[in-house]
């Protein structure tokens, strides 16, 4: 069974708040009437015993490690039972908790990051919990197999040594002529930030990064990326700048074929 959970925490964007209310938007639009809930792989999401909506974490005034801890030990609990989790943002931040429960749980596990942001600040503004540095944390804590990047297209010098520090394979968003290339052995955990998508198909996140991927490039990286996916994340809507819906409707998309994805993977069906 995947257990879909809430991280409503935006205390680590530099930017602007709003991620926090996330997750409900995101939901919402899982099981909203306009579309059925057969994803395009074939799998029936109404089917019962595939999927289920479990309670938000409560993050509620909860800053830094406390926040992170909270996140982990639910996570953790959640794979102790034997489920798989998909997780809804937030901000980014909240990757680097939920992936770390993963890995304990997984060894030799891989990522696969969707993003126009590469998020391997060692600290951003003297916040090392930051939105934009989960992925430094996640490959400082030696438990990271390989971290391959999608979409990417903000990469400075600062970033770039840590991406030689750390072995990143980078897939520029200028150059993602080796993206159906893409293959891992063992376990995957695929993190999306909806910030990796255009702005025109997404435009309800706090960054808007001009020419990134389309709904489609992301749905077929899901789809059809070599590996086995075990979990998840969608982070980084921005319900105060969504408009009519849309960008929470192309999260419930990516995160059904995610869940999709995951049910095939693991031979529920
Ligand atoms: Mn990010
Ligand atoms: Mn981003």
């Amino acid at each position: 069974m995947i257990h879909v959970v809430g991280f409503p925490q935006d205390n680590n964007s530099s930017f602007m708040t709003g991620p926090a209310l996330a997750p409900a938007r995101i939901r919402e639009a899982i099981v909203s009437p306009s579309a059925n809930m057969t994803s395009e792989t074939g799998v029936d999401l109404g089917q019962a015993g595939l999927w289920e909506n479990v309670p938000d974490v409560m993050l509620n005034g909860l800053h830094g490690q406390t926040a992170f801890d909270a996140i982990k030990t639910r996570v953790a609990n959640i794979l102790a039972d034997g489920h798989a989790v998909l997780g809804l943002g937030g901000d980014h931040s909240v990757s680097y908790p939920a992936i770390l429960a993963h890995a304990s749980v997984h060894p030799k596990l891989s990522i696969l990051h969707i993003d126009a942001h590469c998020d391997l600040y060692a600290d951003f503004e003297g916040n090392p919990y930051s939105h934009a540095s989960p992925f430094a944390r996640l490959m400082e804590s030696g438990h990271i197999a390989r971290l391959v990047q999608v979409g990417i297209r903000t990469l400075n010098p600062a970033q770039q040594t840590q991406v030689d520090r750390y072995g990143v394979e980078m897939h520029h968003m200028r150059d993602l002529s080796g993206i159906d290339a893409i293959e891992f052995e063992g376990p995957v955990y695929v993190s999306l930030d909806l910030d990796g998508l255009d702005p025109a198909f997404a435009p309800g996140v706090s960054h808007h990064e001009p020419g990134g991927l389309s709904t489609r490039q992301v749905l077929r990286l899901i789809q059809t990326f070599r590996g086995h996916l075990i979990g998840g994340d969608v982070v980084e809507l921005n319900p105060l700048r969504d408009i009519n819906g849309m960008t929470a409707m192309v999260a419930a998309k990516c995160a059904k074929e995610m869940i999709a994805r995951m049910v095939l993977d693991a031979g529920l069906r």
